[in-house]
This record gives structure tokens, C-alpha cells and sequence, in this order.
């Protein structure tokens, strides 16, 4: 990706401060959506990374991760499968609990829709404590499946999402753009 898209991404992400609760500075990637140029480099640069790594499906994490992994798949020739929090799945799903900053919260995927052939890209907008990331990646291999990388628009470096997801990505790259 060159600098001048790069920028270009970077201009159009909004910053709200003390959103959804004070302290937090939230990334708001809706301005890049509305951007034609700007979407359609995100979603050619993510596909690249398919390429890249030789993934054959796509993972999107719930729910900002659905609006960039959908349209990759489609520009990579891949599958696309959700995953989703817990109790959205209408069919037989594998679970995957993991701890928030405060509390925890569960992820599910559709068991039937990855196999041992597969090798899966996930997908988000956000890398933050990773435990998304993390508990996806669990799914993933319960079902069978190699994972090709994580790629996501941003890394936010200070909470430590890259050093927590280490274990899990077990080799695999961990993309940021
Ligand atoms: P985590 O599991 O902590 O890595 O959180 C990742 C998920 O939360 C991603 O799906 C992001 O969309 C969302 N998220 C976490 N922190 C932020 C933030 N500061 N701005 C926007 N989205 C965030």
C-alpha cells in the first residue's frame, strides 16, 4: 500500500472521544465507508492479503467486520462466514467465551461452514485487546480449519491486542494497515 493511500485511509477515520463510555477513543470508520476511493482501496488492499497468504474463506468478526470482509471475499473469490456473538447462529455453532476488560463475552461460528481444506483470513476494522481476535481464532482451529493471518485497518498498539493474540496466531501473520 503506498503512503498516499495509506493516507488517505488515516484521513478518513474519525475520532470520537468518550464513546461508547468515558475514556475511550473510538474509531469511527463510517466516514471511510461513505468514501468510494477510500473503500474500494481498503477492500483491494485486504484482498491482496488473501492472496498473499493463500487463504480460501474469509472470516468477518461482528459487526464492523461484516461491512469489510464481505466485500473482500467477493473481490478475492473467497467464501465469506460470520462470526457472530453468541445466540445469532441459526444452525448447529462452536462457541468461544473470552474475558473483557471487565466481564466476558462469546463468539460463534457455523460448525459446517469451514473444513480441513481450508485456510481462513480473518477479517475486522479494530484490533484493541485482541480477545475478539483471539477467541475467533480458537473457532476457527476447533473447526478443522488452518488460519492464513489476521488483517485489520488498525492496531491500537498501547492495549496490547498484538502480544495477547501471539499465541494463538501461532505463526501466522498478523496484518495492520
Ligand atoms: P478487542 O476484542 O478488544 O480487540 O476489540 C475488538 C472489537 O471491538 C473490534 O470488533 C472493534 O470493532 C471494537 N473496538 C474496540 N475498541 C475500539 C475502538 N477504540 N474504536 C472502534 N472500535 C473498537
Amino acid at each position: 500500500m503506498t503512503a498516499d493511500v495509506r493516507q488517505l485511509l488515516l484521513s478518513r477515520i474519525r475520532d470520537v472521544s468518550d464513546y461508547p463510555k468515558p475514556g475511550v477513543m473510538f474509531k469511527d470508520i463510517t466516514p471511510l465507508l461513505a468514501d468510494p476511493a477510500a473503500f474500494t482501496a481498503l477492500t483491494g488492499a485486504l484482498a491482496g492479503l488473501c492472496a498473499e497468504h493463500g487463504a480460501t474463506k474469509v472470516v468477518g468478526l461482528e459487526a464492523r467486520g461484516f461491512i469489510l470482509a464481505a466485500p473482500v471475499a467477493v473481490r478475492a473469490g473467497l467464501g465469506f462466514i460470520p462470526v457472530r456473538k453468541a445466540g445469532k447462529l441459526p444452525g448447529a455453532t462452536l462457541s468461544q467465551a473470552y474475558e473483557l476488560e471487565y466481564g466476558t463475552a462469546e463468539v460463534e461460528i457455523h460448525a459446517e461452514d469451514l473444513g480441513r481444506d481450508d485456510r481462513v483470513m480473518v477479517i475486522d476494522d479494530v484490533l484493541a485487546t485482541g480477545g475478539t481476535a483471539e477467541a475467533s481464532l480458537g473457532l476457527i482451529r476447533r473447526a478443522g480449519a488452518e488460519v492464513a493471518g489476521v488483517a485489520i485497518l488498525m492496531e491500537l498498539g498501547f492495549l496490547g491486542g498484538r502480544a495477547r493474540l501471539g499465541p494463538a496466531l501461532d505463526g501466522a501473520p498478523l496484518e495492520a494497515l
